[in-house]
This record gives C-alpha cells, structure tokens and sequence, in this order.
C-alpha cells in the first residue's frame, strides 16, 4: 500500500494538532483513534452537523467564520439537550487543491470557539474532494438529565430563547437583498445568519427544567411541529410574542407581510423549551445567570387528531395561515 503523502499529515499535525492539545485521549491526533474514559453512570450525548458550501453557507465566508458555524450548529444541538460540550470531531472535505490559508483561517476559527466554549479536537478525517468544502462535526456532550423532544405535556408554557428571524433576514442580506435597512441594522443581521450563538449555559442550566426542548434550526413553526408531534400533543403559538430584535422589527415596519418568514426561516439556532407553569420562575433564575434572554411564546394543548399541528396566532383572535410550510399534519 502506497504511504500517505507526507503533506497530509505535516497539515493535520500543524494546523489541527494544537487543537486536540487540550484533551490528552486526543494523542496528539498521531494515534489511530481516540481514548475517552466514562464515569460509570454518567450521560454522554452525541450529535453531528455538517455543512455544505453552496448549501448551509454561501461559499465567500472567512474559512474562520465556516468552521465556526459548523462548531456552533453542534454545539446548538447539544445545548437545547442540556448537555456540556467537552470533545469534538472533525470531517473535513477540502476541494483539491485548497491552499494551505484555507486551513489556517478553519483552525484559527475552531481555536477560538474551542476557547469560547470550552471543549477541545479528538479527531477526525480529512480528505479531498472534487466538489464542495464541507465540514461534518460530532460534537460530544456530558449530560445527565438529558432534554428528549418528546416530553412536552398539555399545559406546559412554550419558551424560546433569543431572538426569532434574524438569520433568515441576514440570508436575504448575504444574497444580496436590499431591505432597507441602516447598515448597523443589516451588520447585525447578517452576523446573525453567519455566527449562531448556541445556547450551551442556558442549556446545561435548563436541563432539570424542562420537559421537552429542541433548537430551532428549520424555523420556529416547523420546529415547533416536529416537537409536537414526537411528544403526541398540538401547540398554540402566538405570533405577538415571538421574540424580535430591533432589526427585525424595522424589517417588519417597512413590509409586515414578511413575518411569515420569520416565524418559518430557518437557521435561528435559539432553543425552544416545554416547562410546567411553576417552574417558570426558575427558567427566567437560568435565563439572568446565563445572560440568554427568554420569552414565553405560547402553550402545549391537548392532541386534537392527529398529534403535531401547530397554530399561529396573531395576537388579535386570528389565525395566521403559513401555507407554505410542510410542518402541518393534516
Ligand atoms: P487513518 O488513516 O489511520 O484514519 P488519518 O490520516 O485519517 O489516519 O488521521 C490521522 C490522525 O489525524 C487521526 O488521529 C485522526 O483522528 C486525525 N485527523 C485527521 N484529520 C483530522 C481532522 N480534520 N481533524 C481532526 N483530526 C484529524
Ligand atoms: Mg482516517
């Protein structure tokens, strides 16, 4: 058998290596694998992401802000488990002949979120590909209470963290849509499909809280009717609560037609949670110690049929019709 470039692995001890320096299982990414040790007892939650250029990003990002969004989906999805992230792996599928910057910008991304939110590189692949850069990341979280989707209970209060939309409108930005709004407005936006803000202490703090969570990755409607209809119950959202920033808002003053889309558009990463009325006081405890706004944006009833529907109102006794969406089971 042909030995592997040297290349491959002078890249991968270079700019991967220092990654992996904080977890000593990792072997300084030069073994064949990596060597976790578990507590008897405790909870380990797993979950892997990848993103695709063209796809789940546009292609023209810092390679720095790539690898951290596709850090921070995982870490997203850990989070609204209430589970600690400690480890993670990387797939990384470089087009042929990337240059060496490429994976500079990458580790210097994952450097600096792997500080951020304390976790360290076990391990990975890397290979080449003729088609687009991807990164596919497995990220591992201690977690003893986990969060499941199916727990929510008619009666529950619905909570979501954050803020609702912004991605979905910093996606328009990123294509290159004007919305009229000033550039502070548009920057904020913008970041905000570029660099979700995973709610991973928030998350570990909602653990023994809530009866059901997920984070909102398909948007808010459709998530909500994924959670719904894993747990056998129908929910009541009302759209005059759901949670906006200031440039939203400004979006929503120049065109009101377009909160369908925030309510439907993908890429929030914020977390919906499912908790009974009394537990309420000490979600917002967890809220003001993690610094994650969190709002109560509707309530679990009853499965009427078919559990899973999902009802938007609009605040004034109406219902508003999101036609678009295949969330609703009918
Ligand atoms: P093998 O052929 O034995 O799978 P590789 O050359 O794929 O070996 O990988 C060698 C080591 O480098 C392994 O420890 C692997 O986990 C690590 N590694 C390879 N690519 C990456 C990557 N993108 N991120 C983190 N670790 C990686
Ligand atoms: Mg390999």
């Amino acid at each position: 058998m042909r030995p592997k470039v040297s290349g491959e692995f002078a890249r991968i001890a270079r700019y991967f290596a220092p990654l992996a320096a904080g977890h000593p299982g990792a072997r300084g990414l030069r073994d064949d694998a990596a060597f976790l040790s578990w507590p008897a007892g405790q909870g380990l939650v797993i979950t892997q992401d990848a993103i695709v250029a063209g796809i789940h990003f546009i292609g023209d990002e810092p390679p720095a802000d790539i690898a951290r969004k596709a850090l921070r989906v995982n870490l997203s999805d850990l989070a609204a488990k209430g589970a600690v992230p400690f480890a993670y792996l990387l797939t990384l599928a470089l087009p042929q002949g990337s240059g060496d910057d490429v994976l500079a910008g990458l580790a210097a991304g994952l450097a600096a979120d792997q500080q951020a939110y304390g976790l360290s590189l076990i391990g990975g692949d890397t290979v080449s590909t003729p088609g687009p850069l991807s990164l596919s990341i497995t990220a591992l979280g201690r977690g003893d209470q986990p969060v499941e989707r199916s727990g929510a209970r008619a009666g529950d209060l619905v909570c979501v963290t954050g803020t609702i939309g912004d991605a979905a409108l910093g996606l328009d930005i990123a294509r290159g849509r004007d919305l009229g709004l000033d550039a502070d407005d548009a920057a904020f936006l913008l970041a905000r499909y570029r660099l979700p803000q995973p709610r991973v202490r928030f998350g570990a703090g909602m653990a023994r809280l809530a009866h059901a969570g997920l984070d909102v990755s398909d948007g808010l409607v459709a998530d909500l009717g994924h959670l719904a209809a894993v747990s056998g119950v129908d929910i009541s959202l009302d759209a005059g609560r759901v949670p906006l920033s200031p440039a939203a808002r400004a979006v929503l003053r120049r065109d009101p037609s377009r909160l369908p889309d925030l309510l439907s558009g993908g890429d929030d990463y914020e977390i919906v949670l499912t908790v009974s009325e009394g537990a309420l006081p000490r979600v917002s405890d967890v809220a003001a110690a993690s610094g994650t706004p969190v709002t109560v944006i509707g309530q679990v009833l009853p499965a009427h049929g078919q559990a899973g529907l999902v009802t938007v109102g609009d605040g004034a006794g109406g219902i508003i019709d999101l036609p678009r969406l295949g969330w609703q089971h009918s």
